[in-house]
């Protein structure tokens, strides 16, 4: 009946990463590495990690008309995403600025371009999109104001799924369709805001709870996660030990399967046990959207 398992709507991002010994100060220029251009953007990483496990996925985002954009909808295709929705111009395609030295740590700018130009407007276009869609799956590197018109055009049937990243306070309306709400433990506590968090992780998903979404998900890293839906007591998911090489994409790879799992008719426990898989499994590769598993690399984990 559903044209797509899930319609990803989001942020598609080239990354443009540099090695350099040293990262610079103010007024320092230093040499680096050659550079590396990455597909990115938390949107465009869900569309494809869902792609590549199987799911019938569609992304509904914004590019620009250039190289960037090309890139972007070129690596969408490949990994089997419908980019049907991906509307190009506006802005340049949004770009991720990154150094990274060789400890590890980065520092990062981004221009947000073509993504802050995903508009309402952009929202109400794509009615049939929703229409086709059993989930849809949000974050919030695109205005909010197209996240709450996604809430508001949604069809009955269709299941929200939103990560608030990057975090920050949630209106009332979004966060009551939310189904599950997933949250790191830095995003738990933007989005509690006043609310305040408990001492565990099962305390932060029963405050987050009480805030309104239908369900939660809290992730914790190698520690997995715990879910949380009604008034039942919340569970935890552990996560499959592996050998963690590179973390980048661990939560979008996460998101993506569980809204599809869930939109399979699996109970939030059992998705939430499957995503957890997937996103162990990204973790052991370098790099973000490279680095997500096909369906049968989670099994074989
Ligand atoms: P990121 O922002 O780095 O993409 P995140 O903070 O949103 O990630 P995490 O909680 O780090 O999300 O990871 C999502 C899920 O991936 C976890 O709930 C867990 O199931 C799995 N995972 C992440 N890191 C590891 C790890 N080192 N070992 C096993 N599983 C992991």
């Amino acid at each position: 009946m559903y044209d797509y398992d899930l319609l990803v709507v989001g942020s598609a991002n080239a990354d443009l990463v540099i090695g350099v010994e040293r990262r610079p100060g103010a007024g320092e220029t230093v040499l680096g590495s050659d550079l590396a251009v990455h597909p990115g953007g938390k949107g465009a990483n869900q569309a494809v990690a869902a792609a590549r496990l199987g799911a019938r996925t569609a992304l509904l985002a914004r590019v620009g008309e250039d190289g960037h954009g090309r890139l972007l909808l070129d690596s969408q295709a490949e990994s089997g995403v419908d980019t049907a929705g991906v509307l190009v111009g506006g802005a340049p395609t949004g770009v991720a600025l990154i150094t990274v030295d060789p400890s590890g740590d980065n520092s990062i700018v981004v221009s947000p371009g073509a993504n802050a130009r995903l508009t309402p407007a952009d929202v109400r276009a794509a009615e049939g999109l929703l229409h086709a869609s059993r989930v849809v799956s949000a974050q919030l590197e695109i205005p909010l104001e197209t996240v709450v018109e996604v809430v508001r055009n949604l069809p009955e049937d269709t299941r929200f799924v939103l990560n608030p990243s990057p975090p920050r306070a949630l209106p009332p309306e979004v966060l009551a369709a939310c189904d599950p709400l997933i949250v790191n433990e830095h995003e738990a506590r933007v989005v509690a805001g006043g609310a305040g968090l408990g001492g565990t992780p099962e305390e932060w998903a029963r405050a987050l709870l009480a805030l309104g979404p239908r369900s939660v998900v809290v992730t914790l890293g190698a520690a997995g996660a715990v879910v949380a839906e009604g008034t039942g007591a919340p569970v935890r998911v552990p996560s499959v030990k592996v050998e963690a090489v590179d973390t980048t994409g661990a939560g979008d790879a996460f998101t993506a399967a569980l809204a599809w799992r869930l939109g399979a008719g699996e109970s939030l426990a059992r998705a939430a046990a499957y995503a957890a898989r997937v996103g162990a499994a990204a973790v052991t590769r370098a790099g973000a959207q490279v680095s997500f598993p096909t369906a049968r690399e989670v099994a074989a984990l």
